[in-house]
């Protein structure tokens, strides 16, 4: 079978971002889907957030970034990492070889995402999601969709999901 690969959802061309709309990424869907066989997560709507929504940020201390709604100030942080306690458990089974993450996104960015801070200038964290799958998934290749359009990058994603995708069929 083909590779199993984790990806946003909005990646994918789904229309679950805040706003309502989409990031479809042609070369994701195009090229390497002809290898990749594509699983699609939305952190924020399978957390149960509705869409449109509010825009959301990460704020506070960049090594533990709480998630809040932009305008209200309203505490996401909760809600976000119980789903995301719970879908890992469910992504162990799943036998995927990687992620392919939404760059920027305070859930699904990997790294460079912005921290506010009141007494200091935004510092860089990772997405709530992002982290979690880093920490608790960490044989598995993540990369955002920006960093797979360097060639050397998509090469050593491309290289260790095949690894992982070879070593799961020879376990079986
Ligand atoms: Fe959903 Fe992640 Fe895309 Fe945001 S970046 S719309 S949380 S899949």
């Amino acid at each position: 079978g083909k590779i199993r690969i984790g990806i946003s959802a909005c990646l994918l061309g789904e229309k679950v971002r805040y706003d309502g709309g989409h990031k479809h990424n042609r070369f994701l869907t195009d090229t390497l889907g002809i290898i990749f066989d594509f699983v699609p997560i939305c952190p924020e709507v399978e957390c149960g957030l509705p869409v449109p929504r509010e825009a959301m940020h990460l704020e506070g201390d960049p090594a533990a970034p709480r998630l809040v709604v932009t305008s209200s100030g309203a505490e996401l942080t909760a809600q976000l990492l119980e789903y995301c306690g719970v879908k890992i458990e469910k992504l162990r089974r799943e036998e995927l070889c990687g992620f392919i993450l939404k760059a920027r996104s305070p859930s699904c960015g990997i790294s460079g995402v912005a921290v506010s801070n009141r007494k200091s200038a935004p510092r860089s964290g990772s997405g709530l999601f992002a982290a979690a799958v880093i920490r608790e998934l960490p044989l598995l290749p993540v990369e955002n969709e920006e960093r797979l359009a360097d060639p050397a990058l998509r090469a050593n994603f491309m290289e260790r999901a095949i690894a992982i995708h070879n070593w799961q069929q020879f376990a079986k």
